[in-house]
């Protein structure tokens, strides 16, 4: 049993690029890099669109800063999806991998004004976070959109999870009694067309949690209804569908929660006359995360009280383990069989302790060397990966690979330089700079 899961683990994680072929990329664009994976990008989003075609109006909005690549946002576009943006410069890529109109969200909050001027520019749904946004977007924009979105938080309704905690310590979203509030108000400001909004939970793989969080957005619609008339347009389930990044934990079944929450749907939407209802999502992490790899060399090897591989890859880079101590699966390339003799932290160069891509890692013996050294591969970082990268300690992020459906490599991100770094200095002041 056990080595067959092993097999299906290998077969279902493993980066599309033999050794020799990363190699080859590594030769070519220098390492660290991350690489994505087009054709299983987009096999997984047939499959998501796939489960929800069931509902007459069905769209998912990628969650653009879980990969900010516009890239990829114009491969998700040509497979059906919209972009959930939450600041003017998502927005404005967006735009420019061709995705605007109703097409992208505005799942913003604590939103400056000229945010929203530029979100209503572009046609965008805008998605307030605060009973107090309708007056502010009112005043931004002169007079409300048409279409109106509110983000609902349940509170004690929900239970939230260990990323995005407990709902009711969550900033986001109006209370249910604010709800009842703003709707009619948006309504007497003349707006026309409503849609709903909830995000409640983070990397979730438990499915009935999301047909919970429907259900509640359904009896939620049919109460606007019968209270004040409404009749939403959409509801937008928001993200937080989790992936399997630890071995043995399962994938979310597409199918089986787009089958419940049909039946949600079907019980309390359809008998409440509000069919069709649009059923909207703005997933980020399953569409891209386990599609995505994080390739580093193996430069140093330290034995110490506990054996260290140092990669030239740091938590500047991937900042999941570091930030939440998440877990990601790390291979070495070649050696993906091979058995786990050794037990190593796998670290990067950060002056952080928790600069560490794994603890205490079973893995095989790991070659180091700044050109000779082992590739590692850090899984499952296709999303929320080199977006939540940043400078410190001067480290400057990895670039960005595509393997494309035909096999062939594009750079759709170059690595940074030192000049990027350098680049918010003016250092032609400094010489006349009194001290
Ligand atoms: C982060 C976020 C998402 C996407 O979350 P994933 O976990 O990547 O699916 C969607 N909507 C909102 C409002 C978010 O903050």
């Amino acid at each position: 049993m056990d080595t067959i899961r092993k097999i299906l683990y290998h077969f279902c994680m493993n980066i599309p690029l033999s050794k020799s072929e990363l190699e080859a990329a590594a030769a070519r664009y220098g390492t660290p890099f991350y690489l994505y994976d087009e054709g299983a990008i987009r096999e997984n989003m047939r499959r998501f669109a796939g489960a929800f075609s069931m509902f007459p109006a069905f769209r998912e909005y990628f969650a653009v800063k879980a990969c900010p690549n516009p890239y990829i946002l114009k491969i998700l576009a040509a497979e059906g999806c919209g972009a959930d943006c939450s600041s003017l410069p998502e927005l404005m890529l967006a735009e420019k991998s061709g995705i605007t109109g109703e097409r992208v969200m505005f799942t913003s909050n604590e939103t400056p004004s000229a945010e929203f001027r530029f979100a209503a520019k572009l046609g965008a749904v805008i998605n307030l976070d605060d009973i107090t946004h309708i007056d502010f977007l009112e005043r931004a924009l002169g007079k409300l959109p048409e279409l109106l979105c509110f983000r609902y938080n349940p509170g004690p309704l929900k239970k939230g999870n260990a990323i995005i905690g407990k709902p009711e310590e969550a900033k986001y979203g109006l209370t249910r009694e604010q709800l009842f509030e703003a709707y009619p108000k948006a309504l007497s400001r003349g707006v026309r067309r409503f849609g709903l909004h909830t995000m409640v939970a983070s990397n979730e793989l438990d499915p009935d949690y999301f047909v919970e969080t429907a259900t509640i957005l359904f009896e939620l619609g049919a109460e606007l209804h019968r209270r004040f008339g409404i009749r939403l347009e959409f509801v937008n389930l928001g993200g937080g569908l989790g992936i399997p990044y630890r071995p043995g934990e399962r994938a979310v079944d597409y199918d089986y929660i787009a089958k419940k929450i049909k039946a949600a749907y079907d019980d309390i939407i359809a008998p409440a006359g509000l069919a069709p209802l649009g059923v909207f999502w703005e997933c980020g992490r399953p569409i891209t995360g386990p599609y995505g790899w994080l390739v580093a060399r193996a430069i140093h090897r330290k034995n110490i009280y506990r054996d260290y591989i140092g990669l030239d890859a740091t938590m500047a880079d991937l900042m999941r383990p570091g930030m939440y101590g998440a877990y990601h699966e790390v291979t070495v390339a070649g050696k993906e069989d091979a058995p786990g003799t050794h037990v190593y932290d796998v670290v990067g160069s950060l002056c952080e302790n928790c600069d560490k891509f794994a603890v205490q890692r079973s893995l095989p013996e790991i070659d180091v060397g700044e050109t000779t050294g082992d590739l590692v591969v850090i899984h499952d970082a296709g999303a929320h990966g080199r977006a939540m990268g940043f400078n410190y300690n001067a480290k400057l992020r990895a670039g960005e690979l595509l393997r494309r459906t035909d096999g062939s490599i594009t750079r759709i991100r170059r690595r940074e330089t030192i000049d990027d770094y350098f680049a918010t200095l003016d250092f032609s002041g400094l010489e006349s700079f009194p001290v």
